[in-house]
């Protein structure tokens, strides 16, 4: 074996995976439907590119600081002001390659060796295996509910002396699950009390539906001083739909802060300058992309609702947030695995295993993409699995024949 225990304990991300194979099957001229994406279609604001552009086009590209150009702090001082009405330091902020890589940071400069992180499933595919890269050791609180919300005893419960953060997604990717303001307040009093990191993934807390709002964890902290263990990790990528710029951020205390950014200033260097100069125009420019981005995503969620209550038998709880679903198809496979093989070999749908997600028997559907995609993806899933179904389908020119029960 020439590759590190370290390296050999750490799986491919599926989703990035996953990708690759609709790609190459496309490339192919496969009739794919990509229901497993994580990005929005929509373009980058105009305010990104034009001033991204605009420096770029004085041929001077250089290095930035470690922890991102200090006009791209100033513009993140302002969101977190508008957004959380919350004051930060430039020296409380560290830019990322992405939020992936600001979680990363955090976790090598937060976590010694075998201290545990808590987080709920479903969870991002990405927090086990980043917890154990930074020797941390994942612990899973599977809501006994059978839903997404876990309680705040079963997170009590789990914390025990080697226990060190705890990571929120809320909204949560893959579930759509946005946890309740009552939630969120006790665990940041929880994190407060037991002298735990909060790690918040905000990533997607401004696509959030049918009027609501996420909750704005500054709201409940008692302190928000140099000993705050209170971390909020935000980006471009989701919000703005500039996923391929890499620029995510963490606002922490100054010191953990300066630890990031010597981390990063070995690792990486600063984030790519060109992707900076966009996010400090998404940043600085007109909104209305956000709200835009919000109500599509909105009315996507309700038609593939709207769709996939159409096949008998699924558990859907409706998202909250983001741009996925998660319905539990347990009823048809209880490996989800084998149930999105299934799906790509015999009807050409991207989906993503809930195994990935640590829930069993759940399929993630991202309705990020277009209608057209949500409408055939999910009629194309029913096709498959309804036993009621007619027995031929027609995907363009191709007639595909049921031949299975
Ligand atoms: N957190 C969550 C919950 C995510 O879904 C993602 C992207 N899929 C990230 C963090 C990382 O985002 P990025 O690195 O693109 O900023």
């Amino acid at each position: 074996m020439s590759v590190s225990q370290l390296a050999r304990s750490i799986k491919a991300s599926p989703t990035l995976k996953l990708n690759e194979t609709a790609a190459k099957l496309r490339e192919r001229g496969e009739p794919v439907i990509h229901l497993g994406g994580g990005e929005p279609k929509s373009k980058a604001p105009l305010d990104a590119v034009l001033n991204c552009a605009a420096q770029l086009n004085t041929g001077e590209v250089r290095y930035a600081p470690a922890d991102g150009l200090p006009a791209l702090k100033k513009a993140i001082i302002r969101y977190t002001e508008d957004h959380y009405g919350h004051s930060v330091a430039p020296e409380q902020i560290v830019v990322g390659s992405g939020a992936k890589q600001s979680i990363m940071s955090l976790l090598y400069s937060i976590l010694e060796p075998h201290d545990e992180v808590i987080f709920p499933a479903p969870y991002w595919v990405s927090y086990p295996e980043m917890v154990k890269l930074a020797g941390g050791v994942p612990v899973v609180v599977t809501p006994e509910s059978g839903g997404f919300q876990p309680t705040v005893d079963e997170m009590v419960e789990v914390i025990g002396s080697q226990t060190r953060a705890i990571i929120l997604n809320s909204p949560n990717n893959p579930s759509g699950a946005m946890y309740s303001k009552e939630f969120v307040r006790a665990m940041v009093e929880l994190c407060e009390k037991r002298d735990l990191w909060l790690i918040m993934d905000d990533l997607y807390n401004r696509l959030v539906f049918d009027g609501q709002s996420a909750p704005n964890p500054y709201s409940f902290a008692q302190d928000l001083g140099e000993s705050s263990k209170l971390v909020v990790v935000q980006g471009v990528s989701k919000m703005y739909a500039m996923t391929g710029f890499r620029i995510g951020w963490a606002i922490a205390n100054r010191e953990v802060a300066e630890a990031m950014t010597n981390l990063q200033s070995h690792q990486t260097s600063g984030p790519v300058t060109v992707s900076q100069w966009a996010a400090i125009g998404a940043l600085s420019g007109v909104q209305t992309s956000i709200e835009t981005l919000r109500l599509t995503l909105e009315n996507q969620r309700n038609v593939m609702l709207e769709r996939l209550a159409t096949i008998p038998g699924l558990r859907i709880i409706k998202p909250q947030g983001t741009f996925y679903c998660f319905p539990d198809f347990s009823a048809y496979e209880k490996s989800s695995m084998k149930l999105a093989e299934f799906l790509l070999e015999r009807v050409r749908v991207v989906v993503v295993p809930g195994k990935e997600f640590g829930m069993e028997g759940h399929l993630r559907l991202s309705y990020c993409g277009g209608m057209k995609e949500i409408m055939e993806g999910v009629e194309r899933i029913k096709w498959a699995l309804d036993p009621n179904a007619p027995n031929e389908l027609f995907i363009g020119d191709r007639r595909l024949v049921r031949d299975w029960a």
